[in-house]
Protein backbone atom coordinates (compact mmCIF):
# COMPACT_ATOMS: atom_id res chain seq x y z
CA UNK A 1 0.00 0.00 0.00
CA UNK A 2 1.21 3.51 -1.01
CA UNK A 3 1.61 6.40 1.27
CA UNK A 4 -1.13 8.30 -0.80
CA UNK A 5 -3.73 5.07 -0.03
CA UNK A 6 -3.27 5.74 3.85
CA UNK A 7 -3.71 9.43 3.51
CA UNK A 8 -6.74 9.03 1.83
CA UNK A 9 -8.15 6.69 4.34
CA UNK A 10 -7.56 8.97 6.98
CA UNK A 11 -9.27 12.07 4.88
CA UNK A 12 -12.36 9.47 5.27
CA UNK A 13 -12.01 8.85 8.83
CA UNK A 14 -11.47 11.97 10.18
CA UNK A 15 -14.85 13.82 9.01
CA UNK A 16 -16.49 10.22 10.58
CA UNK A 17 -15.16 10.67 13.25
CA UNK A 18 -15.61 14.27 14.15
CA UNK A 19 -19.03 13.91 13.22
CA UNK A 20 -19.13 11.20 16.08
CA UNK A 21 -17.93 13.32 18.37
CA UNK A 22 -20.16 16.33 17.71
CA UNK A 23 -23.15 14.47 18.37
CA UNK A 24 -21.60 12.50 21.16
CA UNK A 25 -20.92 16.08 22.50
CA UNK A 26 -24.50 17.49 21.92
CA UNK A 27 -25.86 14.43 23.77
CA UNK A 28 -23.90 15.28 26.60
CA UNK A 29 -25.06 19.15 26.57
CA UNK A 30 -28.64 17.56 26.44
CA UNK A 31 -28.24 14.78 29.10
CA UNK A 32 -26.88 17.56 31.48
CA UNK A 33 -30.19 19.51 30.19
CA UNK A 34 -32.50 17.00 31.00
CA UNK A 35 -31.58 16.07 34.06
CA UNK A 36 -31.29 19.54 35.27
CA UNK A 37 -34.88 20.03 33.81
CA UNK A 38 -37.61 17.50 33.86
CA UNK A 39 -36.81 15.51 30.87
CA UNK A 40 -36.08 12.48 33.39
CA UNK A 41 -39.30 10.50 34.29
CA UNK A 42 -39.90 7.30 35.83
CA UNK A 43 -41.76 4.13 34.71
CA UNK A 44 -42.69 0.98 37.48
CA UNK A 45 -42.60 -2.67 37.35
CA UNK A 46 -44.03 -5.11 40.00
CA UNK A 47 -42.36 -7.54 41.71
CA UNK A 48 -44.87 -10.09 42.52
CA UNK A 49 -44.79 -12.62 45.23
CA UNK A 50 -45.51 -15.73 43.01
CA UNK A 51 -47.62 -17.76 45.52
CA UNK A 52 -50.16 -15.36 46.35
CA UNK A 53 -49.60 -12.39 43.66
CA UNK A 54 -49.02 -9.69 46.02
CA UNK A 55 -46.89 -6.69 45.54
CA UNK A 56 -44.16 -7.33 47.21
CA UNK A 57 -41.67 -4.07 45.41
CA UNK A 58 -41.59 -2.23 42.56
CA UNK A 59 -39.01 -0.95 40.43
CA UNK A 60 -38.23 2.27 39.16
CA UNK A 61 -36.81 2.55 35.72
CA UNK A 62 -35.67 5.74 34.43
CA UNK A 63 -36.48 6.86 30.49
CA UNK A 64 -35.59 10.38 28.70
CA UNK A 65 -38.13 11.42 27.21
CA UNK A 66 -36.87 13.91 25.30
CA UNK A 67 -37.90 16.91 23.21
CA UNK A 68 -37.74 16.12 19.88
CA UNK A 69 -36.64 12.45 19.68
CA UNK A 70 -39.56 10.74 21.99
CA UNK A 71 -39.13 8.63 24.76
CA UNK A 72 -35.14 7.03 25.28
CA UNK A 73 -34.43 3.61 27.12
CA UNK A 74 -31.85 3.46 29.73
CA UNK A 75 -29.10 1.44 27.65
CA UNK A 76 -28.61 4.43 25.54
CA UNK A 77 -27.85 7.46 28.64
CA UNK A 78 -27.08 5.53 31.46
CA UNK A 79 -23.60 4.82 30.06
CA UNK A 80 -22.88 7.79 28.43
CA UNK A 81 -24.09 9.70 31.78
CA UNK A 82 -21.58 7.28 33.60
CA UNK A 83 -18.67 7.88 31.30
CA UNK A 84 -19.12 11.68 31.84
CA UNK A 85 -19.51 11.89 35.37
CA UNK A 86 -23.47 12.90 35.37
CA UNK A 87 -24.32 9.79 36.31
CA UNK A 88 -24.16 10.93 40.37
CA UNK A 89 -26.73 13.90 39.41
CA UNK A 90 -28.59 11.42 37.26
CA UNK A 91 -28.92 9.04 40.16
CA UNK A 92 -29.72 11.19 43.19
CA UNK A 93 -32.84 12.45 41.12
CA UNK A 94 -33.93 9.00 40.34
CA UNK A 95 -33.67 8.47 44.23
CA UNK A 96 -35.48 11.14 44.97
CA UNK A 97 -38.03 10.90 42.68
CA UNK A 98 -38.74 7.60 43.52
CA UNK A 99 -38.55 7.62 47.24
CA UNK A 100 -40.86 10.26 47.00
CA UNK A 101 -43.26 8.38 45.02
CA UNK A 102 -43.19 5.73 47.28
CA UNK A 103 -44.31 8.00 50.13
CA UNK A 104 -47.06 8.99 47.74
CA UNK A 105 -48.46 6.12 47.21
CA UNK A 106 -48.39 4.96 50.82
CA UNK A 107 -50.43 8.23 51.91
CA UNK A 108 -52.86 8.05 49.39
CA UNK A 109 -55.79 6.74 50.60
CA UNK A 110 -57.08 4.77 47.28
CA UNK A 111 -53.43 2.68 47.28
CA UNK A 112 -52.03 2.47 50.96
CA UNK A 113 -53.40 -0.84 51.74
CA UNK A 114 -50.90 -1.66 49.45
CA UNK A 115 -47.21 -2.91 50.82
CA UNK A 116 -44.38 -3.11 48.62
CA UNK A 117 -40.59 -1.80 48.81
CA UNK A 118 -39.19 0.34 45.62
CA UNK A 119 -36.48 -1.00 44.60
CA UNK A 120 -33.86 1.67 42.27
CA UNK A 121 -30.69 0.53 39.99
CA UNK A 122 -27.33 1.92 41.39
CA UNK A 123 -24.08 2.57 39.24
CA UNK A 124 -20.69 1.66 39.77
CA UNK A 125 -19.83 5.03 40.49
CA UNK A 126 -22.40 5.91 43.33
CA UNK A 127 -20.70 2.92 45.44
CA UNK A 128 -17.35 5.45 44.79
CA UNK A 129 -18.62 8.38 46.04
CA UNK A 130 -18.83 8.70 49.60
CA UNK A 131 -21.63 11.49 49.51
CA UNK A 132 -23.77 8.94 48.22
CA UNK A 133 -24.44 7.34 51.68
CA UNK A 134 -25.47 11.06 52.42
CA UNK A 135 -27.54 11.59 49.49
CA UNK A 136 -29.29 8.18 50.56
CA UNK A 137 -29.55 9.55 53.67
CA UNK A 138 -31.16 12.76 53.11
CA UNK A 139 -33.71 11.71 50.50
CA UNK A 140 -34.72 9.11 53.36
CA UNK A 141 -35.14 11.96 55.75
CA UNK A 142 -37.09 14.10 52.92
CA UNK A 143 -39.95 11.59 52.66
CA UNK A 144 -39.74 9.82 56.53
CA UNK A 145 -39.95 6.08 55.14
CA UNK A 146 -38.44 3.50 56.81
CA UNK A 147 -35.35 2.55 55.16
CA UNK A 148 -36.04 -0.76 54.38
CA UNK A 149 -38.97 0.10 52.10
CA UNK A 150 -36.00 1.22 50.06
CA UNK A 151 -33.98 -1.63 48.14
CA UNK A 152 -30.81 -0.43 46.08
CA UNK A 153 -29.67 -3.14 42.86
CA UNK A 154 -26.49 -3.70 42.13
CA UNK A 155 -25.21 -5.59 39.38
CA UNK A 156 -22.48 -7.73 39.54
CA UNK A 157 -20.44 -5.45 37.23
CA UNK A 158 -20.50 -2.92 39.66
CA UNK A 159 -20.12 -4.89 42.99
CA UNK A 160 -17.01 -7.17 41.48
CA UNK A 161 -14.34 -5.12 41.50
CA UNK A 162 -15.10 -4.96 45.61
CA UNK A 163 -12.66 -2.58 46.62
CA UNK A 164 -12.14 -1.27 50.10
CA UNK A 165 -14.42 2.25 49.25
CA UNK A 166 -17.58 -0.40 48.02
CA UNK A 167 -16.94 -2.35 50.82
CA UNK A 168 -17.37 0.45 53.33
CA UNK A 169 -20.32 2.44 51.17
CA UNK A 170 -21.95 -1.02 50.92
CA UNK A 171 -21.63 -1.19 54.52
CA UNK A 172 -22.51 2.33 55.41
CA UNK A 173 -25.95 1.53 53.22
CA UNK A 174 -26.55 -1.68 55.33
CA UNK A 175 -26.31 0.21 58.60
CA UNK A 176 -28.50 2.61 57.62
CA UNK A 177 -31.31 0.10 57.41
CA UNK A 178 -31.67 0.11 53.32
CA UNK A 179 -32.18 -3.47 51.48
CA UNK A 180 -29.21 -4.25 48.88
CA UNK A 181 -30.03 -6.66 46.50
CA UNK A 182 -27.97 -7.93 43.24
CA UNK A 183 -28.89 -7.94 40.18
CA UNK A 184 -28.74 -9.88 36.81
CA UNK A 185 -27.36 -12.44 38.35
CA UNK A 186 -25.61 -14.99 36.19
CA UNK A 187 -24.47 -12.40 33.65
CA UNK A 188 -21.16 -12.09 35.35
CA UNK A 189 -18.47 -13.54 36.85
CA UNK A 190 -21.25 -14.88 39.56
CA UNK A 191 -18.66 -15.74 42.00
CA UNK A 192 -20.10 -17.72 44.93
CA UNK A 193 -17.56 -16.81 47.33
CA UNK A 194 -18.76 -13.35 46.64
CA UNK A 195 -22.28 -14.39 47.06
CA UNK A 196 -21.27 -15.04 50.68
CA UNK A 197 -19.51 -12.23 51.78
CA UNK A 198 -21.43 -9.37 50.05
CA UNK A 199 -23.90 -7.71 53.10
CA UNK A 200 -26.92 -8.53 50.33
CA UNK A 201 -30.35 -9.78 51.32
CA UNK A 202 -31.64 -10.51 47.80
CA UNK A 203 -30.45 -11.83 44.22
CA UNK A 204 -32.62 -11.20 40.96
CA UNK A 205 -31.57 -13.39 38.75
CA UNK A 206 -31.48 -12.17 35.07
CA UNK A 207 -34.21 -12.92 33.00
CA UNK A 208 -31.39 -14.67 30.07
CA UNK A 209 -30.65 -17.74 32.24
CA UNK A 210 -34.99 -17.80 31.69
CA UNK A 211 -35.31 -17.84 28.37
CA UNK A 212 -31.78 -19.44 27.12
CA UNK A 213 -32.70 -22.09 28.79
CA UNK A 214 -36.65 -22.62 27.31
CA UNK A 215 -35.85 -24.99 25.08
CA UNK A 216 -33.11 -26.92 27.07
CA UNK A 217 -33.76 -30.73 28.84
CA UNK A 218 -31.73 -29.77 31.54
CA UNK A 219 -34.00 -26.43 32.15
CA UNK A 220 -35.88 -27.48 35.08
CA UNK A 221 -33.13 -29.26 36.89
CA UNK A 222 -30.63 -25.81 36.62
CA UNK A 223 -33.40 -23.02 37.92
CA UNK A 224 -33.54 -25.57 40.77
CA UNK A 225 -29.87 -26.01 41.03
CA UNK A 226 -29.74 -22.01 40.77
CA UNK A 227 -32.36 -21.58 43.75
CA UNK A 228 -30.76 -23.71 45.53
CA UNK A 229 -27.37 -22.41 45.57
CA UNK A 230 -29.33 -19.02 46.65
CA UNK A 231 -30.96 -20.70 48.82
CA UNK A 232 -27.93 -22.05 50.47
CA UNK A 233 -25.92 -19.04 50.93
CA UNK A 234 -29.12 -17.76 53.18
CA UNK A 235 -30.21 -15.26 50.13
CA UNK A 236 -33.87 -14.72 48.44
CA UNK A 237 -34.62 -15.14 44.72
CA UNK A 238 -36.15 -12.87 42.79
CA UNK A 239 -36.62 -13.97 38.78
CA UNK A 240 -36.37 -11.06 36.25
CA UNK A 241 -38.18 -11.88 32.92
CA UNK A 242 -41.08 -14.05 33.57
CA UNK A 243 -43.19 -14.11 30.33
CA UNK A 244 -45.66 -16.50 30.46
CA UNK A 245 -47.79 -18.36 32.79
CA UNK A 246 -46.00 -21.65 32.61
CA UNK A 247 -42.50 -20.03 33.61
CA UNK A 248 -44.09 -18.24 36.60
CA UNK A 249 -46.16 -21.26 37.59
CA UNK A 250 -42.63 -23.65 37.12
CA UNK A 251 -40.97 -20.62 39.15
CA UNK A 252 -43.51 -20.33 42.30
CA UNK A 253 -43.42 -24.91 42.13
CA UNK A 254 -39.40 -24.70 42.24
CA UNK A 255 -39.33 -22.59 45.53
CA UNK A 256 -38.70 -19.08 43.43
CA UNK A 257 -40.07 -16.40 46.26
CA UNK A 258 -40.55 -13.55 43.67
CA UNK A 259 -41.03 -12.54 40.43
CA UNK A 260 -40.85 -10.00 37.71
CA UNK A 261 -41.94 -9.56 33.85
CA UNK A 262 -43.66 -8.68 31.03
CA UNK A 263 -46.37 -11.53 31.98
CA UNK A 264 -47.08 -9.70 34.87
CA UNK A 265 -46.88 -6.08 33.86
CA UNK A 266 -44.25 -4.23 31.46
CA UNK A 267 -42.98 -0.86 32.90
CA UNK A 268 -46.03 1.24 33.34
CA UNK A 269 -45.69 5.28 33.80
CA UNK A 270 -46.71 6.25 36.92
CA UNK A 271 -50.61 7.19 36.31
CA UNK A 272 -50.84 4.05 35.23
CA UNK A 273 -49.08 2.02 37.44
CA UNK A 274 -51.50 4.29 40.12
CA UNK A 275 -54.21 3.43 38.56
CA UNK A 276 -53.69 -0.18 38.80
CA UNK A 277 -52.74 0.13 42.37
CA UNK A 278 -55.91 1.50 43.53
CA UNK A 279 -58.31 -1.08 41.17
CA UNK A 280 -56.18 -4.30 42.12
CA UNK A 281 -55.55 -6.05 45.29
CA UNK A 282 -53.26 -8.72 43.80
CA UNK A 283 -51.42 -9.04 40.80
CA UNK A 284 -52.29 -10.23 37.53
CA UNK A 285 -56.13 -9.27 39.13
P1 LIG B 1 -32.43 -3.99 34.90
O1 LIG B 1 -32.26 -3.28 36.18
O2 LIG B 1 -31.99 -5.41 34.83
O3 LIG B 1 -33.98 -3.84 34.53
C1 LIG B 1 -34.73 -4.82 33.86
C2 LIG B 1 -34.91 -4.50 32.40
O4 LIG B 1 -35.59 -5.59 31.78
C3 LIG B 1 -35.77 -3.27 32.13
O5 LIG B 1 -35.33 -2.67 30.93
C4 LIG B 1 -37.15 -3.90 31.94
O6 LIG B 1 -38.03 -3.10 31.15
C5 LIG B 1 -36.80 -5.15 31.20
N1 LIG B 1 -37.79 -6.22 31.41
C6 LIG B 1 -38.64 -6.37 32.46
N2 LIG B 1 -39.39 -7.48 32.32
C7 LIG B 1 -39.01 -8.07 31.16
C8 LIG B 1 -39.44 -9.26 30.47
O7 LIG B 1 -40.30 -10.00 30.89
N3 LIG B 1 -38.81 -9.53 29.28
C9 LIG B 1 -37.83 -8.72 28.77
N4 LIG B 1 -37.28 -9.06 27.61
N5 LIG B 1 -37.41 -7.59 29.41
C10 LIG B 1 -37.99 -7.27 30.58
P2 LIG B 1 -35.04 -1.08 30.85
O8 LIG B 1 -36.11 -0.34 31.58
O9 LIG B 1 -34.79 -0.76 29.42
O10 LIG B 1 -33.70 -0.90 31.68
C11 LIG B 1 -32.50 -1.44 31.23
C12 LIG B 1 -31.39 -1.29 32.26
O11 LIG B 1 -31.06 0.09 32.44
C13 LIG B 1 -31.77 -1.78 33.65
O12 LIG B 1 -31.67 -3.21 33.71
C14 LIG B 1 -30.75 -1.07 34.50
O13 LIG B 1 -29.53 -1.76 34.50
C15 LIG B 1 -30.59 0.26 33.75
N6 LIG B 1 -31.39 1.29 34.44
C16 LIG B 1 -32.72 1.56 34.36
N7 LIG B 1 -33.06 2.59 35.16
C17 LIG B 1 -31.91 2.99 35.79
C18 LIG B 1 -31.60 4.02 36.77
O14 LIG B 1 -32.47 4.75 37.26
N8 LIG B 1 -30.29 4.12 37.15
C19 LIG B 1 -29.32 3.29 36.67
N9 LIG B 1 -28.07 3.45 37.11
N10 LIG B 1 -29.58 2.31 35.77
C20 LIG B 1 -30.85 2.17 35.33
MG1 LIG C 1 -32.72 -3.62 38.09
MG1 LIG D 1 -31.94 -6.94 36.06
MG1 LIG E 1 -30.30 -5.64 33.24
Amino acid sequence: ASKADGRSKLRVFEPAMLHARQLRNQLVGELRQAIAGSQLVLFYQPVIELATGRIEGVEALVRWQHPTRGLIMPDEFIPVAEETGLISALGNWVLNAAVEQLRRWRTAPETSRHDFSMRINISAADLQRLEFIEDVRDALTASELDPALLVLELTEGAIIQGNELDRYTLASLRKLGVGLEIDDFGTGYSSISYLRRLPVDRVKVDRTLLSALGSDPAQPALIAAILQLIRACGLEAVWEGVENAEQAEHLRSTGCISGQGYYFSRPLPEAEFTKRLAQHDVWPA
